[in-house]
C-alpha cells in the first residue's frame, strides 16, 4: 500500500474516532440534561398532585372519619381530568398497596410501590409500548389514610431527540470524513512529493543515469534527506568516474605495455633466429648479438621501472623530515661525472617532509630527461650558446612548501603532448626515446612518487626553448 494512502487512512481512523467519541459524548450530555429536567418536572408534578389530593380530601363530608374508597376514586378521576391535553396518567393505591384507581393507559407495572413508603418519593424511567415515561410514586396523607399516588409522564420526545441527534451527528461525521479524506489526499500528496522524487532519482540512478539528481522541494527533514541523497550521489558519481578513468588507464597501460614488449622481443627473436639458422660472418654475428644485448637491456630497464611503479603504488612510504641539503649533495655527487650537460645546482636550506630515496629517484629521472633533451644533435641548432646544454636544478621556499624544479633549455615539448607525457609508455619521439633506452615510464614513476607526497608534477615547456619540471614538498609534518 502506498505511504500516502496509509497516511490518509490513519488520519481518517483518528478523525472518525475523535468525531465518534465527541459526538456520542455531546448528544448524550444533552439527552441526560433534558431527561433530568423531565424527571424533576415529573417529581414536582406528582408533589403538586398529592397536595391537590390532600386539599380535595379536606372537603369530604364530616360524616366520614376515614376517607372512603369511593371518594378516593372521585378525587382521582378529577385530578386525572385536570391534566393538560386531555388527562393525566395516574394510579392510586391504599395502605396495603392494593390498587384503588388506575387511569386508562397507565401501563406500568407495580414495581415502584414496594420501594416507596410514607417518607420517600421514588421514580424510574420505563418503556411501554414503544414510548418512554418517567414513572413516579409519592405518598398522600388524606383523612386518616396513607395512600400512594403513581404518575406516568411521557418523555418519548427526549429519547426521539437523542435518536435524531445521533442520526444527525452520523451524517455530519460521514460528510466531514469524506471532505477530510479529499483534503488529506491532497496534503498527503504534497507531503510525500519529496519521497516520490527521491524514488524516481533512485530508479534513474539504478538504471545507470548517475548524473540524475532528486529535486529538493522542501526544507524539512525530507528536504534534508534529499540533500544528503544528492551529496551521496555526487560522491558515488565521482567514485564511479574515477573507477572508469582507472579502468581506462589500466587498459591503455596494458595496450602500451604489450606494444612496448613486442618491439624489443621481435628484434631479439629475429636476430637470435638469424644467429642460429645462418652461418654469419663475425661482423654480422657481433652486430646481431649487439642488437639482442641492447634490446634485452631495454627490456630489463623497462621491467625495473615497472617494478618501481608497482612498489611506489603499493608500499607505505617512510616519510620523515629531512634536510634538502643532503638531497642536493647526493645529486651533485651523482651527476659530477656527467659531462654531456652543464648541471647547476642552487638551493635554499630547509627541512622538508619526504621519503628522501623516492625524491632522489624523481630528481634523477627529471635531470636525466633534461640532459637528454639538451644533448647536441637533439635538434637544438640555433639555440642560445649561453644556455645550451645547461640544466638548472633549483630548490627554494615557496608560499605553500618547498619547490624543487629542473629546468633545461633543450628541445621542449609541444603543448598538445604536455598533458600526455606522464602516462606510462608515452614518448613524444618514440624512436629517439628508444634509442636512449627510454620506455616512457620515468615520468609515470615520478607522478606516482609525488602522489605519495600529496604533490604533483607541474610542467612548463615551449617547443624549441626548453622545459621546466617542478613540484612542491610539504615543509613540515603533514601526513594524514
Ligand atoms: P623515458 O624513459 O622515455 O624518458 P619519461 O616518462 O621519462 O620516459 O618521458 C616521457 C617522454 O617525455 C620522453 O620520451 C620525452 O619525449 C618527453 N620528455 C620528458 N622530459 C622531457 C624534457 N625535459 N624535455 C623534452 N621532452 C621531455
Amino acid at each position: 500500500m502506498k505511504f500516502s494512502i496509509k497516511l490518509v487512512l490513519s488520519t481518517m481512523i483518528v478523525l472518525a474516532l475523535a468525531l465518534g467519541f465527541s459526538g456520542f459524548y455531546f448528544v448524550n450530555y444533552v439527552f441526560e440534561t433534558s431527561l433530568d429536567r423531565e424527571v424533576g418536572q415529573a417529581l414536582d408534578e406528582s408533589s403538586i398532585l398529592s397536595f391537590a389530593f390532600e386539599t380535595a380530601a379536606l372537603n369530604v363530608p364530616l360524616k366520614y372519619s376515614v376517607l372512603p374508597d369511593s371518594v378516593v376514586e372521585e378525587i382521582a378521576s378529577k385530578l386525572e381530568m385536570g391534566g393538560q391535553g386531555g388527562g393525566r396518567l395516574l394510579r392510586i393505591a391504599d395502605e396495603e398497596k392494593n390498587i384503588l384507581y388506575t387511569s386508562s393507559g397507565f401501563t406500568s407495572d407495580e414495581g415502584l410501590l414496594p420501594q416507596t413508603d410514607q417518607h420517600t418519593k421514588s421514580y424510574r424511567v420505563i418503556r411501554a409500548q414503544d414510548r418512554f415515561y418517567v414513572h413516579t410514586c409519592v405518598s398522600i396523607n388524606a383523612l386518616n389514610r396513607i395512600l400512594y399516588l403513581e404518575t406516568m409522564k411521557d418523555v418519548t420526545e427526549v429519547f426521539t431527540e437523542r435518536a435524531l441527534g445521533f442520526s444527525l451527528y452520523r451524517k455530519v461525521t460521514v460528510v466531514m470524513l469524506l471532505t477530510g479524506m479529499v483534503v488529506m489526499l491532497f496534503i498527503a500528496s504534497l507531503l510525500t512529493k519529496p519521497i516520490r522524487l527521491l524514488t524516481q532519482a533512485t530508479r534513474k540512478m539504478a538504471a545507470g543515469d548517475y548524473a540524475y539528481r532528486a529535486r529538493q522541494v522542501s526544507r524539512d527533514e525530507l528536504g534534508q534527506l534529499t540533500g544528503d541523497f544528492n551529496r551521496m550521489a555526487n560522491a558515488l558519481e565521482e567514485n564511479i568516474c574515477k573507477l572508469e578513468e582507472e579502468i581506462e588507464a589500466r587498459e591503455e597501460f596494458m595496450g602500451a605495455f604489450a606494444h612496448e614488449l613486442k618491439t624489443p622481443l621481435t628484434a631479439i627473436i629475429g636476430y637470435a633466429d638469424m644467429l642460429r639458422s645462418h652461418k654469419l660472418d663475425e661482423e654480422k654475428s657481433i652486430m646481431s648479438a649487439n642488437y639482442i644485448y641492447t634490446e634485452g637491456k631495454r627490456l630489463e630497464t623497462m621491467s625495473f621501472r615497472l617494478l618501481d611503479i608497482i612498489v611506489a603504488k603499493q608500499e607505505e612510504a617512510q616519510m620523515q623530515e629531512a634536510p634538502v641539503g643532503e638531497l642536493f649533495a647526493y645529486l651533485r655527487e651523482m651527476f659530477a661525472e656527467k659531462k654531456e650537460a652543464d648541471i647547476r645546482f642552487v638551493h635554499e636550506e630547509a627541512v622538508v617532509w619526504m621519503e628522501a630515496n623516492l625524491i632522489k629517484t624523481v630528481l634523477v629521472n627529471l635531470i636525466d630527461n633534461a640532459c637528454k633533451a639538451s644533448e647536441t644533435g637533439a635538434g637544438l641548432e640555433g639555440t642560445d650558446s649561453d644556455t645550451a646544454g645547461v640544466v638548472e636544478v633549483t630548490g627554494q621556499k615557496a608560499e605553500n612548501g618547498y619547490r624543487i624544479s629542473v629546468r633545461d633549455y633543450g628541445i621542449g615539448i609541444p603543448e598538445a603532448e604536455q598533458s600526455k607525457i606522464i602516462k606510462a609508455f608515452y614518448m613524444v619521439d618514440k624512436s629517439r626515446a628508444r634509442s636512449k633506452n627510454g620506455a616512457g615510464l620515468g615520468l609515470a614513476l615520478c607522478a606516482e612518487i609525488l602522489k605519495i607526497h600529496h604533490s604533483e608534477l607541474q610542467i612548463e615547456s615551449k617547443e624549441g626553448e626548453g622545459s621546466c619540471f617542478s613540484f612542491i614538498l610539504a615543509p613540515c609534518r603533514c601526513k594524514d
